[in-house]
């Protein structure tokens, strides 16, 4: 067997942020870490044996980052959307459009206030495609004649059909349709390697793949199969897809760069749309508390079920009333899940969280998007809002984006966990001592995510770890230090 061996020499190396140890010398063998120290040591042992030697010119190294609650599928297909923002007028509305490529074309951001009025299917039937435009909300979208043929959608009140306009309701049957039946299994392909170069650049080489469906499935397969997953990929699937594994006896897999891991369930909503399940009615509309969207015994069920094929258990929990109910179904089944999201957590709730042995993976960029939050849970509830901190001394923490429906970029992340949006967000007055300092922060983007999603090996670069590191030109430590 030939072995691949390489140094870096003369760096500022972290192999790890918990405990914070830092090297200024590395040996890579196999795509394995066998050494870390002295720039000297790891120079002599690549000498040796006619191995490869990196000089980092006094630059710095740290894990690659792991985002472990991500959605590949969407962030590749919103990443070849036609990007409609600023749109000022039907003509170059339609311009842009245009300009999509694909058997279809996706596109969103405009906004009828900043156009003059609303664009209709008339303004888009002389494009040769299928068109389906979001609004900058994603709650609306108009769509050409063409589209509305292909989905042939049922008659609600949500569907404008002379307009080509789709809401709420209708909207989510026509997203579904277009997932499920119009884009294939080679669409999904392109997104998800769309979705890779993104975040390669971004310097996330590891992500948990949330609610993966049939045809991103077969893709992460094919792609993985033809070797052209470039980052980990711990795919967490649908609960559909579970009848289908227990007809197969297939559970648990590790291809090169996929593994089938686990099942993501869905607890309650959002609190955007006031359905995360509160344990007291929302402050900003006291005739709700929210919707549970899966019962305790439904749960259960599944948990027992994804146990029998050794699969991991996710469960979506934003709101303290449904992580009741998800901490009741963990007990139950004997169980040690994770909880994604895990937005508002109750003191008498900590404890628990440990006792179960629950891991969290949360996403610290909603302190910035959701800067309107202490008005639905309230200022006597403000304190129980993203609480990292507090939750980091009762369970280990992976951080995570939940891109697209956040940036992608992982500086992103790190700075709104390490400031909270001081100066421009509410919820920062109530949850000050729930900064995590930037090493915490960069914990939990590496060795916190990988301990989160059960992934041995990843997130350190100390010996034994797998060698997948980003280069800096500056102290990842000393960023948003004023
Ligand atoms: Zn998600």
């Amino acid at each position: 067997m030939v072995v691949r061996l390489e140094a870096l020499i003369n760096g500022t190396i972290y192999t790890s942020f918990s405990p914070l140890r830092k090297v200024s010398g590395l040996v890579i063998a196999n795509g394995r870490v066998i050494y870390a120290g002295d720039s000297e040591t790891a120079r002599s042992i690549a000498e040796a044996t006619g191995g490869k030697i990196t000089d980092l010119q006094g630059k710095y190294v740290m894990p690659a980052f792991f985002d472990s609650h991500i959605h590949l599928d969407e962030l590749g297909m919103s990443l070849e959307m036609v990007d409609l923002r600023g749109v000022k007028s039907i003509e170059e509305l339609v311009e842009r459009v245009k300009s999509g490529e694909g058997r279809i074309i996706l596109g969103f951001g405009w906004d009828q206030d900043e156009i003059g009025r609303w664009p209709t299917r008339e303004d888009l039937d002389n494009i040769d495609k299928p068109v389906f435009l979001y609004r900058k909300c994603f709650h609306v979208a108009v769509m050409n004649s063409k589209m509305i043929e292909l989905l042939n959608l049922s008659k609600t009140k949500d569907f404008d059909e002379n307009m080509g306009i789709v809401r709420e309701k209708a909207l989510e049957e026509a997203r579904r349709i277009i997932n499920e039946r119009i884009l294939t299994v080679e669409d999904y392909k392109r997104f998800i390697e769309k979705a890779q170069e993104h975040l390669i650049e971004l310097g996330v080489l590891s992500v948990d793949f949330m609610s993966v469906g049939e045809k991103a499935l077969k893709a992460l397969f094919q792609l993985d199969r033809d070797g052209k997953l470039k980052i980990n990929v711990f795919a967490y699937l649908n609960p559909e897809l579970l009848e289908w594994l227990e007809e197969m006896n297939f559970g648990r897999f590790e291809g090169k760069k996929l593994r089938i891991w686990g099942v993501k369930l869905f607890a309650d909503g959002s609190l955007g749309a006031r359905t995360a399940l509160l344990s007291e009615t929302y402050s900003d509309d006291p005739s709700t508390s929210g919707e549970l969207v899966s019962t305790k015994e439904e749960l259960a069920d599944i948990i027992e079920r994804a146990k029998l094929l050794k699969l991991d258990v996710a469960v979506h929990a934003i709101g303290d009333g449904a992580l009741d109910v998800v901490l009741d179904a963990f007990e139950e089944t004997n169980f040690a899940g994770r909880v994604e999201h895990a937005s508002v957590v109750r003191d008498d709730q900590l404890e628990r969280i440990k006792e179960l042995n629950v891991r969290l993976s949360v996403q610290p960029h909603f302190i910035i998007s959701d800067w309107w939050v202490v008005k639905r849970v309230g200022e006597k509830r403000a304190r129980l809002v993203y609480r990292f901190k507090t939750l980091s001394k009762y369970a280990p923490i992976g951080f995570s984006t939940d891109s697209p429906i956040e940036p992608a970029d992982p500086w992103l992340t790190v700075e709104a966990a390490v400031k909270r949006g001081e100066g421009k967000v509410e919820l920062f007055e109530y949850t000050r001592e729930e900064k995590v300092s930037v090493e915490g922060a960069l914990h939990y983007y590496t060795a916190g995510s990988a301990e989160v999603s059960l992934a041995g090996g990843l997130g350190k670069l100390e010996p034994g770890f797998v060698a997948e590191y980003i280069v800096l030109n500056s102290d990842p430590l000393l960023k948003f230090k004023d």
